[in-house]
Protein backbone atom coordinates (compact mmCIF):
# COMPACT_ATOMS: atom_id res chain seq x y z
CA UNK A 1 0.00 0.00 0.00
CA UNK A 2 1.37 3.39 -1.31
CA UNK A 3 -0.03 6.28 0.79
CA UNK A 4 -0.63 9.96 -0.78
CA UNK A 5 0.64 11.27 2.60
CA UNK A 6 2.27 10.10 5.84
CA UNK A 7 2.34 12.42 8.76
CA UNK A 8 4.89 11.97 11.78
CA UNK A 9 3.60 13.36 14.57
CA UNK A 10 -0.36 13.71 16.14
CA UNK A 11 -0.24 17.58 17.52
CA UNK A 12 -2.60 20.27 16.36
CA UNK A 13 -0.45 20.76 13.21
CA UNK A 14 -0.11 17.09 12.70
CA UNK A 15 -3.99 16.78 13.19
CA UNK A 16 -4.66 19.47 11.23
CA UNK A 17 -2.71 18.14 8.31
CA UNK A 18 -4.72 15.06 8.40
CA UNK A 19 -7.96 16.95 8.41
CA UNK A 20 -7.10 18.69 5.23
CA UNK A 21 -5.59 15.93 3.52
CA UNK A 22 -8.13 13.77 3.99
CA UNK A 23 -10.98 15.94 3.72
CA UNK A 24 -9.01 17.10 -0.05
CA UNK A 25 -9.32 12.62 -0.54
CA UNK A 26 -5.72 11.99 -0.40
CA UNK A 27 -5.21 8.57 1.18
CA UNK A 28 -3.68 9.61 4.93
CA UNK A 29 -2.03 7.83 7.87
CA UNK A 30 -1.05 9.84 10.66
CA UNK A 31 1.99 7.93 13.12
CA UNK A 32 2.10 9.17 16.16
CA UNK A 33 4.48 8.22 19.02
CA UNK A 34 2.38 7.92 22.04
CA UNK A 35 -0.88 10.00 22.67
CA UNK A 36 -2.33 11.97 20.17
CA UNK A 37 -2.52 15.59 21.24
CA UNK A 38 1.57 16.62 22.14
CA UNK A 39 1.64 19.54 24.63
CA UNK A 40 -1.93 20.38 23.99
CA UNK A 41 -2.94 17.13 26.19
CA UNK A 42 -1.07 18.05 28.89
CA UNK A 43 -2.12 21.51 29.07
CA UNK A 44 -5.39 22.44 31.24
CA UNK A 45 -6.61 25.35 29.75
CA UNK A 46 -5.99 27.04 26.28
CA UNK A 47 -7.95 30.07 26.44
CA UNK A 48 -6.30 31.28 22.99
CA UNK A 49 -7.54 29.17 20.48
CA UNK A 50 -10.32 30.98 19.04
CA UNK A 51 -14.00 29.95 19.00
CA UNK A 52 -14.21 28.66 22.75
CA UNK A 53 -14.85 31.73 24.65
CA UNK A 54 -14.09 30.27 27.80
CA UNK A 55 -10.89 28.69 26.55
CA UNK A 56 -11.17 24.67 26.44
CA UNK A 57 -9.03 21.78 27.82
CA UNK A 58 -6.31 20.82 26.31
CA UNK A 59 -6.97 16.95 26.21
CA UNK A 60 -10.19 17.64 25.12
CA UNK A 61 -9.51 19.89 21.48
CA UNK A 62 -7.04 17.15 20.88
CA UNK A 63 -9.55 14.67 21.21
CA UNK A 64 -11.91 16.64 18.84
CA UNK A 65 -9.05 17.04 16.52
CA UNK A 66 -8.42 13.61 16.44
CA UNK A 67 -12.45 12.79 15.72
CA UNK A 68 -12.43 15.17 13.13
CA UNK A 69 -9.39 13.64 11.29
CA UNK A 70 -11.05 10.23 11.82
CA UNK A 71 -14.55 11.12 10.25
CA UNK A 72 -12.52 12.58 7.05
CA UNK A 73 -10.80 9.03 6.62
CA UNK A 74 -7.35 9.68 8.85
CA UNK A 75 -5.84 6.26 9.59
CA UNK A 76 -3.91 6.81 12.99
CA UNK A 77 -1.47 4.17 13.96
CA UNK A 78 1.09 4.14 16.87
CA UNK A 79 4.53 3.61 16.78
CA UNK A 80 8.00 5.74 16.91
CA UNK A 81 9.40 6.34 13.27
CA UNK A 82 12.96 6.00 13.74
CA UNK A 83 14.14 5.99 10.28
CA UNK A 84 13.62 7.34 6.55
CA UNK A 85 13.91 7.14 3.19
CA UNK A 86 13.52 10.62 2.09
CA UNK A 87 15.11 11.09 -1.72
CA UNK A 88 13.20 9.06 -3.89
CA UNK A 89 9.78 9.62 -5.85
CA UNK A 90 8.24 6.85 -2.84
CA UNK A 91 9.25 7.61 0.08
CA UNK A 92 9.78 5.64 3.06
CA UNK A 93 9.34 5.05 6.94
CA UNK A 94 10.86 2.79 9.16
CA UNK A 95 9.18 2.59 12.92
CA UNK A 96 11.59 1.00 15.86
CA UNK A 97 9.06 -2.60 15.58
CA UNK A 98 10.87 -2.26 11.85
CA UNK A 99 7.25 -1.74 10.33
CA UNK A 100 7.45 -0.20 7.01
CA UNK A 101 5.42 2.28 5.43
CA UNK A 102 5.43 4.35 2.12
CA UNK A 103 4.14 7.08 0.83
CA UNK A 104 4.45 10.34 -2.42
CA UNK A 105 4.81 12.73 0.28
CA UNK A 106 5.52 13.18 3.89
CA UNK A 107 4.67 16.05 6.71
CA UNK A 108 6.97 16.21 9.68
CA UNK A 109 4.70 17.66 12.59
CA UNK A 110 7.07 15.66 15.49
CA UNK A 111 7.17 19.03 17.78
CA UNK A 112 9.22 19.25 20.26
CA UNK A 113 10.15 17.93 23.97
CA UNK A 114 10.48 20.00 27.11
CA UNK A 115 14.36 21.15 27.95
CA UNK A 116 16.15 19.38 31.04
CA UNK A 117 17.90 22.10 33.10
CA UNK A 118 20.99 19.53 33.84
CA UNK A 119 21.41 21.07 37.28
CA UNK A 120 22.38 18.73 40.49
CA UNK A 121 19.71 16.58 41.68
CA UNK A 122 16.89 17.32 38.79
CA UNK A 123 17.50 13.54 37.21
CA UNK A 124 17.76 11.67 40.48
CA UNK A 125 14.31 13.14 41.89
CA UNK A 126 11.83 13.14 38.60
CA UNK A 127 8.73 11.00 39.96
CA UNK A 128 10.04 12.27 43.54
CA UNK A 129 9.50 15.87 43.14
CA UNK A 130 10.96 17.31 39.61
CA UNK A 131 8.02 17.67 37.56
CA UNK A 132 7.84 18.93 34.07
CA UNK A 133 4.24 18.72 33.69
CA UNK A 134 1.44 20.30 35.84
CA UNK A 135 -1.58 18.88 34.88
CA UNK A 136 -0.37 15.49 35.35
CA UNK A 137 1.49 15.99 38.72
CA UNK A 138 -0.07 18.89 40.24
CA UNK A 139 -2.46 17.19 42.16
CA UNK A 140 -0.11 15.57 43.98
CA UNK A 141 0.99 18.68 45.38
CA UNK A 142 -2.18 19.53 47.14
CA UNK A 143 -1.22 22.21 50.35
CA UNK A 144 2.49 21.78 49.66
CA UNK A 145 4.99 24.71 49.46
CA UNK A 146 6.75 23.79 45.74
CA UNK A 147 8.78 26.05 43.42
CA UNK A 148 8.13 26.32 39.30
CA UNK A 149 11.49 27.70 37.42
CA UNK A 150 10.79 29.70 33.83
CA UNK A 151 9.62 33.43 32.68
CA UNK A 152 7.99 31.99 29.81
CA UNK A 153 4.11 31.54 28.96
CA UNK A 154 4.56 27.96 30.21
CA UNK A 155 6.28 28.56 33.37
CA UNK A 156 3.39 31.33 33.76
CA UNK A 157 0.37 29.63 32.88
CA UNK A 158 1.17 26.48 34.63
CA UNK A 159 2.17 28.53 37.80
CA UNK A 160 -1.60 29.81 37.78
CA UNK A 161 -2.62 26.60 37.39
CA UNK A 162 -0.48 24.71 40.16
CA UNK A 163 -2.27 27.42 42.91
CA UNK A 164 -5.25 25.36 42.64
CA UNK A 165 -3.30 22.97 44.82
CA UNK A 166 -0.28 23.97 45.95
CA UNK A 167 -0.09 26.20 49.36
CA UNK A 168 2.51 28.30 47.76
CA UNK A 169 4.02 28.78 44.65
CA UNK A 170 7.28 30.13 44.11
CA UNK A 171 8.26 31.30 40.64
CA UNK A 172 11.49 31.99 40.04
CA UNK A 173 13.34 33.30 37.35
CA UNK A 174 16.37 34.16 36.10
CA UNK A 175 15.77 37.32 34.79
CA UNK A 176 14.18 40.64 36.53
CA UNK A 177 10.81 40.45 33.95
CA UNK A 178 9.34 37.83 32.32
CA UNK A 179 8.83 37.01 28.66
CA UNK A 180 5.52 35.80 28.72
CA UNK A 181 2.20 37.54 27.53
CA UNK A 182 1.13 40.06 29.37
CA UNK A 183 -2.52 38.88 30.18
CA UNK A 184 -0.42 35.90 31.96
CA UNK A 185 2.28 38.30 33.90
CA UNK A 186 -1.25 40.43 35.43
CA UNK A 187 -2.73 37.88 36.62
CA UNK A 188 0.36 36.67 38.09
CA UNK A 189 1.55 39.84 40.02
CA UNK A 190 -2.71 39.31 41.08
CA UNK A 191 -2.61 35.79 42.71
CA UNK A 192 -1.52 35.83 46.25
CA UNK A 193 -0.19 32.32 46.07
CA UNK A 194 1.92 33.05 44.29
CA UNK A 195 5.45 34.24 44.84
CA UNK A 196 8.06 35.71 42.28
CA UNK A 197 11.59 35.37 42.83
CA UNK A 198 13.41 37.56 40.06
CA UNK A 199 17.59 37.37 38.86
CA UNK A 200 17.25 33.75 40.65
CA UNK A 201 18.47 30.12 39.23
CA UNK A 202 18.01 26.81 41.33
CA UNK A 203 21.43 25.83 41.73
CA UNK A 204 20.22 22.23 42.84
CA UNK A 205 17.46 20.32 44.28
CA UNK A 206 17.88 18.15 47.11
CA UNK A 207 16.29 15.61 49.85
CA UNK A 208 16.68 12.18 51.76
CA UNK A 209 14.08 9.69 49.78
CA UNK A 210 11.96 12.55 48.20
CA UNK A 211 12.67 16.19 47.33
CA UNK A 212 12.69 18.25 50.03
CA UNK A 213 14.78 21.79 49.06
CA UNK A 214 16.26 23.84 46.66
CA UNK A 215 19.52 26.18 46.52
CA UNK A 216 18.72 29.15 45.29
CA UNK A 217 21.33 31.62 43.75
CA UNK A 218 20.40 35.24 43.31
CA UNK A 219 22.55 35.97 40.70
CA UNK A 220 22.77 39.46 40.80
CA UNK A 221 24.36 39.48 44.36
CA UNK A 222 25.90 35.98 44.38
CA UNK A 223 23.51 35.42 47.77
CA UNK A 224 23.00 31.82 48.32
CA UNK A 225 20.07 30.30 49.95
CA UNK A 226 17.68 27.33 50.67
CA UNK A 227 13.99 27.36 49.92
CA UNK A 228 12.21 24.10 51.88
CA UNK A 229 9.74 22.99 49.54
CA UNK A 230 7.96 19.48 48.21
CA UNK A 231 8.07 19.92 44.45
CA UNK A 232 9.66 21.48 41.76
CA UNK A 233 8.00 22.45 37.99
CA UNK A 234 10.50 23.00 35.35
CA UNK A 235 9.48 24.98 32.24
CA UNK A 236 12.30 26.69 30.07
CA UNK A 237 11.44 25.89 26.89
CA UNK A 238 11.81 23.30 24.58
CA UNK A 239 13.98 21.69 21.83
CA UNK A 240 12.95 20.31 18.33
CA UNK A 241 12.02 16.39 17.68
CA UNK A 242 14.56 16.19 14.85
CA UNK A 243 17.26 14.32 15.71
CA UNK A 244 15.07 10.59 14.34
CA UNK A 245 15.47 12.83 11.11
CA UNK A 246 19.40 11.89 10.74
CA UNK A 247 20.18 15.46 9.14
CA UNK A 248 18.33 14.35 5.63
CA UNK A 249 16.51 17.77 6.21
CA UNK A 250 18.00 21.60 6.14
CA UNK A 251 17.88 22.50 10.17
CA UNK A 252 18.46 25.64 11.72
CA UNK A 253 20.95 26.00 14.55
CA UNK A 254 18.85 25.17 17.66
CA UNK A 255 17.95 22.11 15.12
CA UNK A 256 14.47 23.51 13.62
CA UNK A 257 13.31 22.10 10.07
CA UNK A 258 14.10 24.99 7.71
CA UNK A 259 10.63 25.27 5.38
CA UNK A 260 9.48 28.33 3.05
CA UNK A 261 5.84 29.77 3.58
CA UNK A 262 4.74 26.66 1.82
CA UNK A 263 5.91 24.44 4.44
CA UNK A 264 8.41 23.19 2.09
CA UNK A 265 11.49 21.71 3.33
CA UNK A 266 15.04 21.04 1.82
CA UNK A 267 13.41 17.69 -0.07
CA UNK A 268 10.62 17.59 -2.58
CA UNK A 269 7.62 16.07 -1.20
CA UNK A 270 8.66 16.52 2.12
CA UNK A 271 6.71 19.01 4.32
CA UNK A 272 7.07 20.56 8.01
CA UNK A 273 4.38 22.19 10.12
CA UNK A 274 4.07 23.21 13.91
CA UNK A 275 6.88 23.72 16.44
CA UNK A 276 9.16 21.58 14.86
CA UNK A 277 10.00 24.30 12.33
CA UNK A 278 11.81 27.45 12.48
CA UNK A 279 8.93 30.24 13.31
CA UNK A 280 8.62 33.27 15.00
CA UNK A 281 4.82 32.77 17.05
CA UNK A 282 4.62 29.02 18.75
CA UNK A 283 0.82 28.47 19.26
CA UNK A 284 -2.43 25.84 18.68
CA UNK A 285 -3.26 28.34 16.12
CA UNK A 286 -0.08 29.08 14.42
CA UNK A 287 0.22 25.22 14.33
CA UNK A 288 -2.40 24.58 12.90
CA UNK A 289 -2.67 26.92 10.13
CA UNK A 290 0.98 25.40 9.25
CA UNK A 291 -0.77 22.31 9.16
CA UNK A 292 -3.41 23.23 6.81
CA UNK A 293 -0.99 24.60 4.42
CA UNK A 294 1.42 21.83 4.44
CA UNK A 295 -1.34 19.26 3.60
CA UNK A 296 -2.53 21.84 0.88
CA UNK A 297 0.75 21.74 -0.42
CA UNK A 298 1.11 18.29 -0.04
CA UNK A 299 -2.04 17.99 -2.54
CA UNK A 300 -0.62 20.73 -5.33
CA UNK A 301 2.63 18.45 -4.93
CA UNK A 302 0.41 15.06 -5.75
CA UNK A 303 -1.41 17.08 -8.99
CA UNK A 304 1.36 17.68 -10.41
P1 LIG B 1 10.08 29.89 26.23
O1 LIG B 1 9.17 30.93 25.73
O2 LIG B 1 11.27 29.49 25.44
O3 LIG B 1 10.54 30.34 27.70
C1 LIG B 1 11.50 29.61 28.40
C2 LIG B 1 11.77 30.35 29.72
O4 LIG B 1 12.72 29.58 30.45
C3 LIG B 1 12.36 31.74 29.52
O5 LIG B 1 11.80 32.63 30.44
C4 LIG B 1 13.85 31.52 29.78
O6 LIG B 1 14.47 32.64 30.37
C5 LIG B 1 13.82 30.39 30.80
N1 LIG B 1 15.03 29.58 30.72
C6 LIG B 1 15.56 28.97 29.61
N2 LIG B 1 16.67 28.29 29.94
C7 LIG B 1 16.86 28.49 31.27
C8 LIG B 1 17.85 28.05 32.18
N3 LIG B 1 18.86 27.27 31.80
N4 LIG B 1 17.74 28.43 33.47
C9 LIG B 1 16.70 29.22 33.88
N5 LIG B 1 15.74 29.66 33.06
C10 LIG B 1 15.82 29.29 31.77
O7 LIG B 1 9.31 28.49 26.51
P2 LIG B 1 7.76 28.25 26.88
O8 LIG B 1 7.31 29.15 27.94
O9 LIG B 1 7.65 26.78 27.10
O10 LIG B 1 7.00 28.60 25.53
C11 LIG B 1 7.33 27.93 24.32
C12 LIG B 1 6.43 28.43 23.20
O11 LIG B 1 5.09 27.99 23.44
C13 LIG B 1 6.38 29.95 23.15
O12 LIG B 1 6.31 30.34 21.81
C14 LIG B 1 5.11 30.29 23.88
O13 LIG B 1 4.53 31.50 23.46
C15 LIG B 1 4.22 29.09 23.54
N6 LIG B 1 3.23 28.88 24.60
C16 LIG B 1 2.10 29.63 24.57
C17 LIG B 1 1.15 29.51 25.55
C18 LIG B 1 -0.07 30.37 25.51
O14 LIG B 1 -0.26 31.11 24.57
N7 LIG B 1 -0.94 30.35 26.49
C19 LIG B 1 1.34 28.62 26.62
C20 LIG B 1 2.51 27.87 26.65
C21 LIG B 1 3.45 28.03 25.65
P3 LIG B 1 14.76 34.02 29.54
O15 LIG B 1 13.43 34.68 29.42
O16 LIG B 1 15.73 34.72 30.38
O17 LIG B 1 15.33 33.56 28.23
Amino acid sequence: MIYDVIIIGGGPSGMTSAIYSSRARLKTLLIEKAGCGGQIAITDNIENYPGFEQGINGFELATKMQTQATNFGTEFIYGEAVSFQLNDKIKKVILLDNKEYLAKTIIISSGASFKKLGIKGEQEFIGKGVSYCATCDGPFFRNKEIVVIGGGDSALQEALYLTKFAVKVNLIHRRNEFRAAKILQEKVFKEQKINVIFDSVVEEISGKDVLEQVTLKNIKTNTISQLSVNGVFIFVGWTPNTNFLNNQLKLNKQGYIITDDKMNTSIEGVFACGDVREKTLRQVVTAAGDGAIAANSAQHYLEK
